[in-house]
C-alpha cells in the first residue's frame, strides 16, 4: 500500500497532537476538526479502506472503538455522548486512504449528515 499522511504521523515524520498510542493503534487531533472535540483513531497497520479489512484484523477495528471509548471516559465526554464515524471512498468522503475513526463530541451534532432529500420514486 502507498504511503499516506498518517504512515507519516506513524513514523513521527510529521507532527500531530496524539492523545493515545499503543503498539496498535493511534490517536490525534484532526487538523480540520468539525466539532469542539474531534480526533481521529488510526490503527499502526495501513489498511486503505473498511473494505480492506481481513478476518484477522477484526479485532483490531475492535480496539479502534475501544480507544476511542477511553479517551471519551478519559476527557470525560462519555457522559454527554459523541459519534464516531468512518467514512469510506468517495461517496463516503474519504480523503485519506489509511482507515480511521472520526471521534466528534463537545456539543449536539446534527442528524443526517447530507443536506439533500432521498427521492421517493
Ligand atoms: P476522511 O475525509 O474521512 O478521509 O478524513 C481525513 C481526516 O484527516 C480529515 O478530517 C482531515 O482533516 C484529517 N487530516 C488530514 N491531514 C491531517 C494531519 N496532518 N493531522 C491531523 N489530521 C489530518
Amino acid at each position: 500500500m502507498s504511503e499516506t499522511i498518517f504512515t507519516k504521523i506513524i513514523a513521527k515524520e510529521i507532527p500531530a497532537e496524539i492523545l493515545y498510542e499503543d503498539e496498535q493503534a493511534l490517536a490525534f487531533k484532526d487538523i480540520n476538526p468539525q466539532a469542539p472535540i474531534h480526533f481521529l483513531v488510526i490503527p499502526k497497520k495501513p489498511i486503505a479502506t473498511i473494505l480492506d479489512m481481513t478476518q484477522d484484523d477484526k479485532e483490531l477495528v475492535g480496539h479502534m472503538h475501544f480507544v476511542a471509548c477511553e479517551i471519551a471516559r478519559e476527557q470525560g465526554f462519555d457522559a454527554d455522548g459523541f459519534r464516531t464515524v468512518m467514512n469510506c471512498k468517495e461517496y463516503g468522503g474519504q480523503t485519506v486512504y489509511h482507515i480511521h475513526l472520526h471521534v466528534l463530541a463537545g456539543k449536539p451534532l446534527g442528524w443526517p449528515p447530507y443536506q439533500e432529500r432521498l427521492k421517493v420514486e
